[in-house]
């Protein structure tokens, strides 16, 4: 954690994701149920993924006060999921209350400098409460504008993958699946 950040009164997290453990399964972009003004009312003995999940404003010096998610209206994940084969690391860019946030500062200097540096960054993007989010890789097709530093190339970019996430056919998130998959995690941990 950088310095002595915390959360504060931001509760992005307990919204914008989603949340697959045996105590509680949330579909993304509802607001958790357990989160009220003061924040989380089972602090204490809140699920696992809650327990050890992390922004990258709390995790790096990447952004400023202002750049709390409840401030920017951007979640940012760096390395909370496993990167995609090929990279050693993943970081997933979410601007959840207006899209176009993302292709204002810092958002460009920063996808430019973390697709230079070879990690993989998705662009993630909200449909209706309760929907899955669609992401869309940003390697590749980036490659060369973050190369030169070209911002106004990256942010052609961006625009034109904010524009496919508009019209991606969004899916109801499944509670049976989520269910499935905190079962096979229990299987593979060999709890009862
Ligand atoms: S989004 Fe980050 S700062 Fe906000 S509550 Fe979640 S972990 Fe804390
Ligand atoms: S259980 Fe608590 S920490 Fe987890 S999503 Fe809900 S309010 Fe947030």
């Amino acid at each position: 954690m950088v310095n002595s950040r915390n959360c504060g009164s931001c509760t992005a997290c307990c919204t914008v994701k989603a949340i697959a453990a045996a105590e509680l399964i949330k579909a993304p972009g509802l607001h958790c149920p357990q989160c009220d003004k003061s924040g989380c009312v089972i602090y204490e003995t809140r699920p696992d993924p809650c327990r050890t999940y992390m922004c990258a404003y709390l995790s790096t010096d990447w952004f400023e006060d202002r750049g709390r998610p409840d401030r920017s209206g951007v979640l940012v994940d760096i390395d909370v999921e496993p990167p995609p084969a090929g990279y050693a690391h993943v970081a997933t860019i979410h601007p959840f209350r207006d899209p176009a946030r993302v292709l204002a500062a810092p958002y460009p200097e920063l996808i430019a400098r973390l697709i230079g540096a070879g990690c993989a960054v998705y662009l993630s993007g909200s449909g209706p409460p309760g929907t899955l989010n669609a992401i869309a890789l940003l390697n590749g097709m980036f490659d060369a504008a973050a190369a030169a530093g070209d911002l106004q190339a990256v942010r052609a970019g961006l625009e034109h993958t904010l524009a496919r996430i508009a019209a991606h056919a969004f899916v109801p998130f499944s509670v049976a699946d989520a269910q499935a998959r905190v079962a096979e995690d229990a299987r593979r941990r060999g709890s009862p």
